[in-house]
């Protein structure tokens, strides 16, 4: 091979899904980006046959005999890849991980912040276990390191203003004349119709939390020995010390309105044991450090003057600065990871591979700019040239101009999606993208227009004294019968606003995010949308068969694979790993079922068809108005059968949509919707948001894309900054208004 070909990632016919014998070279140790209409074969090329490559080649990396424990990973169709390193897929994937988890366990700080804490901390103490909630030396004993306790609502639990016979206790067990009540009475310590308030502190202490205790009673003349205990005591060790997931659903529904999560009482929730919170440098223990946002903490590191601690202070100030680069500045160490959106496990994640010393690797990376305010696209891509100037290969599927910018090398799929796409359209430069006349090149020339004629609200949705997470007594009415965008830059509080504050108080709206759709391995969109149901019907009717045999899960199944035309194979260190079925050959079908045919079609040939092929070919009205439904959310590309597995988050909110769209919903709210859009594509996603504010509907939009916020009706903008610097509202009003406001980072992006 010659030299020059080893700078390269040569990838020759490439074919898994929709690709046309893609031949490719990608540079390594540069930027490649990968752009191109939704569903044209950016991931097909990207994800299914480079990564899968480098998985495949790690696999073969194992002795023989490991080898006969694992599965076979079937190689990706093409002809050869060559001068591959190993791949590291840095995907949107929340961080899962429990309580146990949090941002500082995650980027490996926290325990860095222990070894410093160990060495200076005063009074000294001891080792840096001692620091760890992970750890028994250092956990807080009352609540096992979790820093928060289930606990009784008091002030729902009890009235004090009235006597037990008025009803005073309205805990579930305790009706006035209720048989716990009537023991409560009997036993004689209380009296029934004094106000509670008016009981002495003894009294009520007795009354509420005395420990079980037998006490004899006369029933029907006969000396019984009852337990009695205090109310609050008795309901703790009934509902609160057992698993209240385990009792009826009746009983849950009853106890849990009494049931309160709080910060325990202990540790006030930083979860260490006192011996380790009575430690401090320069003031302040590690608790406190870990509740500080990242962009205050790394001042107050660098302020550590102990000769001692200088490797430390330098190795923590290096990770901290990688946050505040990334534009997480806003997130504090304790933060569990469970809790932090897609994007930002993204960035999370990518912080955790700058520390790192791997070399020669080739990072691949899933749409980094999403929940990123265009103000901060410029620090994405600094960690992106960072990661490539360390030597490794960096690929990225991306739309979001401004990193397209930023890269060696631009590849764009297409002409169009799934048959129509699988090339490769343009090579080159930026420059030359421009200039390219392909779909991604055009629209990135088109300049914003700000929508002029805004609709007028017809009513209001309040919002008033909002104060979760950062955000600062907020009040706001959100126009009704309007496109409402809100935005601001990342940690500004959006989410908290409405997904957490609004969303708790409108149960009632449609909610349309991203996250995974089908509980089971054989949902599709077929059966997602409902139209499985119709097709059945049609193919039983047609054949004068029953409609059963037409489901994965009956008896006209393949009994190879129970219907799901791949066979799993679980192992305990490895994601499971799939395999075409050898029986059905992934048709999912017995063969004499695929006998049965409707318009010379059999149940296999349709969940092959995409949904602008299924278009042309069912008359069905009901099956028609779904399909159509898809057809308008950009989906035209997706099979009937598709796993929804297969589906990217965008694609996931994207089906959601298309069969909520005909909810009697009023109110839609929508995360980012324009997640793994194309530029082409979030003309038609602003068509559905309108014609469904048209039909009287409220549309509330989470976004940073420039093109949505220009065409909203209203705007709401959070600010002024992320965190504490932010939680405010800096702007509300028309686009036209916000491009003069001086406050708004929006605005000036807008303009
Ligand atoms: P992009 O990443 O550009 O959005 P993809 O590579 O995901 O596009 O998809 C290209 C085509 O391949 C689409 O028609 C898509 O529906 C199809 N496709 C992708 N993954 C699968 C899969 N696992 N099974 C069947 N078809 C798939
Ligand atoms: P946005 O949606 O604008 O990105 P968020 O509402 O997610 O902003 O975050 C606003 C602030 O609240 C940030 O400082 C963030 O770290 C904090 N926050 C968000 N969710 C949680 C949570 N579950 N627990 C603690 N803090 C949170
Ligand atoms: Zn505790
Ligand atoms: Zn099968």
């Amino acid at each position: 091979m010659s030299g020059t070909d080893q700078e390269y990632i040569v990838i020759t016919n490439a074919r898994e899904n929709n690709l046309k014998n893609v031949s490719l070279r990608i540079p390594k140790r540069k930027i490649t980006i990968f752009t191109g209409v939704s569903g044209s074969g950016k991931s097909s090329i990207v994800f299914d046959t480079i990564a899968a490559e480098s998985t495949r080649l790690l696999n073969e990396n194992f002795s023989t005999f490991v080898r006969t424990f694992l599965p076979s990973f079937p190689q990706p169709d093409t002809d050869g890849i060559e001068n591959l390193s190993m791949a590291v897929v840095v995907d949107q994937k929340r961080l899962g991980g429990g309580s146990h988890s949090t941002m500082g366990t995650i980027t490996d700080i926290s325990p860095i912040l222990r070894v410093l804490f160990s060495r200076v901390g005063q009074p000294h103490v001891g080792s840096a276990n001692m620091f760890s909630f992970n750890d028994p030396q250092g956990m807080c004993p009352e609540c096992n390191g979790i820093g928060r306790r289930l606990g009784v609502d008091m002030g729902k639990a009890i009235d004090k203003s009235k006597s037990l016979n008025e009803g005073a206790i309205m805990l579930p067990d305790y009706t006035v004349n209720g048989w716990e009540m009537n023991m409560l009475l009997q036993s004689g310590d209380f009296d029934p119709d004094k106000k509670l308030q008016d009981y002495s502190p003894e009294e009520l202490d007795q009354l509420l939390y005395a420990k079980a205790r037998k006490v004899q009673m006369d029933f029907a003349g006969k000396a019984t020995n009852i337990t009695v205990e205090g109310v609050i005591e008795k309901f703790t060790n009934k509902y609160i010390k057992q698993d209240v997931k385990l009792k009826s659903e009746r009983t849950q529904k009853a106890v849990m309105p009494f049931i309160t999560e709080g910060k325990c009482s202990s540790c006030h929730g930083s979860r260490l044991s006192q011996a380790a919170l009575n430690c401090r440098i320069n003031g302040m223990n590690i608790a406190e450090l870990s509740s500080m946002e990242v962009g205050h903490l790394i001042r107050v590191i660098q302020e550590i003057s102990d000769a001692k601690a200088a490797p430390i202070v330098k190795s923590l100030t290096e990770r901290l600065q990688h946050l505040v680069d990334i534009g997480l500045d806003y997130l504090t160490l304790d933060r569990e990871t469970d809790t932090l959106s897609g994007g930002e496990s993204q960035r999370v994640k990518m912080v955790k591979h700058l520390s790192g010393s791997l070399v020669d690797v080739t990072y691949i990376f899933d749409e980094p700019s999403v929940g990123l305010h265009p103000r901060d696209v410029h620090r994405l891509n600094d960690l992106l040239v960072k990661l490539r100037d360390k030597g490794n290969t960096v690929i990225v599927v991306e739309h979001d101009p401004d990193v397209i910018k930023v890269a060696d090398h631009i590849v764009d799929v297409g002409p169009h999606a799934g048959s129509r796409g699988g090339n490769i359209v343009f090579e080159g430069s930026f420059q030359g993208l421009l200039e390219s006349g392909t779909l991604t090149g055009t629209h990135m020339k088109r300049p914003l227009e700000l929508k002029q004629d805004c609709r007028k609200a017809s009513g209001k949705l309040p919002i008033r004294h909002a104060n979760l997470h950062n955000l600062r007594n907020v009040s706001v009415d959100i126009p009704t019968g309007v496109l409402n965008v809100v935005t601001g830059v990342a940690g500004s509080g959006k989410s908290s606003l409405i997904n957490d504050v609004f969303l708790s108080q409108h149960p009632d709206a449609v909610v349309i995010d991203q996250s995974a759709v089908g509980v089971s391995t054989r949902s599709n969109p077929a059966t997602y949308t409902g139209i499985m149901d119709d097709v059945r019907k049609a193919f039983a009717s047609a054949n004068k068969v029953n409609q059963g045999l037409f489901s994965f899960n009956s008896k006209g199944a393949c009994e190879n694979c129970q219907g799901l035309g791949v066979v799993y194979t679980d192992l305990s260190f490895f994601e499971s790993v799939k395999m075409p079925c050898e029986v059905c050959e992934g048709k999912r079908f017995k063969e004499e079922v695929l006998g049965y045919k409707l318009n010379g079609k059999n149940i296999a040939e349709v969940l092959e068809m995409t949904v602008e092929q299924a278009l042309e070919f069912f008359e069905l009205k009901e099956v028609k108005k779904k399909l159509q439904a898809m057809s308008d959310v950009g989906l035209n590309y997706i099979t009937l059968g598709q796993p929804l597995s297969t589906l990217s988050g965008g694609e996931c909110q994207r089906i959601k949509l298309a069969s909520e769209l005909h909810k009697k919903g009023s109110i839609y709210v929508m995360d980012e919707p324009t997640t793994g859009l194309h530029m082409s594509d979030i003309g038609h996603l602003l068509e559905i948001m309108n014609r469904l504010v048209d039909t009287g509907n409220t549309v509330i939009v989470i976004e940073h894309n420039l093109e949505v916020i220009s065409q909203a009706d209203w705007i709401i903008d959070m600010g002024p900054d992320g965190g504490s610097r932010g939680g405010q509202i800096v702007f509300e009003g028309i686009p036209s208004q916000i491009i003069l406001e001086e406050q708004s980072i929006t605005g000036k992006f807008l303009k």
